[in-house]
């Protein structure tokens, strides 16, 4: 019988509240997911740099990928959704850490955020039945908020012609993809005014995704004060 991705998903969450599975990021521990796995990506942020290439957008990231690629992979090939509550809490860190330390905003914290995700290629959304870049920002924001900050998910951004997958290519490849593949949403432009706004994805490889949604924020007239991820891939 072939299942619907998305049916898939649900059965993979479902067999995450049974005994029996196994911790996605090291394998080993019962559970979703081990403390030690967890305090991997909970801790204080570990990059802050610049995007590849470009100098003028400030960069955190949670983690190393190296350390907690497993368990985005888990959250999003695997359809391991619960997993979204504690990546959303990483990037609720890199998000923080890129106000306060990465100097790349000058609004500084308690100016109202808007977290404007990189848009996920619908073919890979079909295939995997759920956005995982969307609900661990989604996440992201509903941490912030609870700590006292103003964040709101603003999928303000849209691909305006067909891209590939970014995973299954190469460095040049993954460039030549995403040229002009971006553009603002009309409506979403109201969300972007007087916010602190930030780009933010799962991993950040070669940085082709965040450069190309921060020239399409620039285009429609919107500054963004940097871009935030789980997870930097070096
Ligand atoms: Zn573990």
């Amino acid at each position: 019988m072939h299942l619907h991705p998305a049916v898939t998903a649900l059965a993979r969450s479902a067999a995450d509240l049974a005994l029996g599975s196994t911790c996605a990021g090291c394998g080993e521990h019962p559970g979703l997911l081990c403390s030690p796995c967890r305090d991997m990506l909970a801790g204080p942020a570990r990059v802050i740099s610049t995007v590849p290439e470009a100098p003028e957008l400030a960069l955190a990231a949670a983690a190393d990928y190296r350390d907690v690629g497993a368990v985005v992979i888990g959250h999003k090939d695997h359809g391991r959704l619960p997993l979204a509550v504690p990546l959303g809490d990483a990037l609720a860190v890199a998000v923080t850490a890129l106000i306060a330390e990465a100097g790349g905003c000058t609004h500084g914290l308690g100016r109202e955020l808007a977290l404007v995700t990189v848009p996920s290629a619908r073919a890979a959304v079909r295939r995997r039945g759920q956005d995982a870049t969307a609900r661990t920002a989604r996440r992201a924001a509903r941490t912030l908020r609870k700590s006292g900050q103003d964040a709101h998910l603003v999928r303000g951004l849209r691909h305006v012609r067909r891209v590939g997958d970014q995973g299954g290519l190469g460095r040049a490849a993954r460039e030549q993809n995403l040229v002009d593949a971006m553009a603002v949403r009309r409506p979403a432009l109201r969300l972007l005014q007087d916010r602190c706004v930030v780009v933010v994805d799962d991993v950040v490889t070669t940085g082709a995704s965040v450069r190309e949604a921060a020239r399409a924020l620039r285009a429609a007239g919107t500054v963004p004060c940097g871009v935030a991820a789980i997870a930097m891939a070096k």
